[in-house]
């Protein structure tokens, strides 16, 4: 959920800071997604999985560990006497897709690892910090599936998602949002032609930025983040040509 950027370079084992506000921020900085603090969450798991080990010295995956936070009665459940951990149902609040999402996110993050064929979940040694409560485990917020009602009575129910999927991921003045729809529409007819999806040709964040920066040179587009040299020049002349430059 924070700076793209300063995660891949940490990848890559380079030290960055966040992007500052220009147009060449990364989609995070520009649009900072929604999060929710699942720092709770995350200490509900790291416990579960803790409490599994301390009653017997057993691992199990993450299928059974939201069952047993979940609260729900299951066989396995009855079988390891697990209804009777402390760990049991203190995650009924949260839904099996989150859990999914928050155990996902904290293997990513190094604190649990998987094991063996059955990938059972094991705390690693940072794990403690989080059980502390040192460490805040912020997550993006989950995309929320509208609810079936409300497309019930958009009729269609696609014309709001399709309004939605229509604004420009950056604030464009008239010509730029011109500009916009006329790359999304070249754009689309490549995607047709080569049956390939919108998004492998440029992202909207990408042609936002064009829209938004109108480049008059192959060298001005070049300078468009998302643009690297192989999409320069396989369609640096037809933007060009779109954007009437
Ligand atoms: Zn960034």
């Amino acid at each position: 959920h924070d700076c793209r950027r300063v995660r891949l370079l940490a990848y890559f084992g380079e030290a960055s800071v966040a992007c500052a506000a220009h147009q060449n921020a990364c989609d995070n900085c520009l649009n900072p997604p929604a999060t929710w603090d699942a720092t709770e969450a995350a200490r509900k798991a790291l416990s579960g999985v803790y409490r599994f080990h301390q009653q017997r010295g057993q691992h199990f995956g993450a299928g059974h560990l939201i069952d047993v936070l979940r609260g729900k009665p299951t066989e396995k459940v009855v079988q390891f006497g697990h209804g009777s951990l402390s760990t049991f149902g203190i995650g009924a609040d949260v839904s099996e897709a989150q859990w999914r999402v928050v155990l996902r996110q904290l293997i990513a993050l190094g604190y649990l690892q998987t094991e063996g064929d059955y990938n059972t979940l094991e705390l690693t040694s940072a794990a403690r910090q989080v059980l502390r409560g040192e460490v805040q485990i912020l997550l993006r917020q989950p995309a929320v599936a509208p609810k079936p009602g409300r497309v019930a009575k958009l009729g269609k129910g696609t014309s709001a998602q399709r309004s939605r999927a229509k604004s420009p991921p950056l604030p464009l003045d008239e010509a730029g949002l011109a500009r916009f729809e006329a790359l999304k529409a070249w754009r689309a007819e490549l995607a047709r032609k080569h049956k390939l999806p919108a998004y492998v040709i440029f992202h909207d964040a990408t042609l936002a930025e064009m829209a938004h920066a109108a480049p008059d040179s192959l060298e001005a587009i070049e300078n468009i983040s998302g643009v690297g040299v192989k999409k320069l020049e396989a369609y640096g002349r037809d933007i060009l040509r779109v954007l009437g430059s």
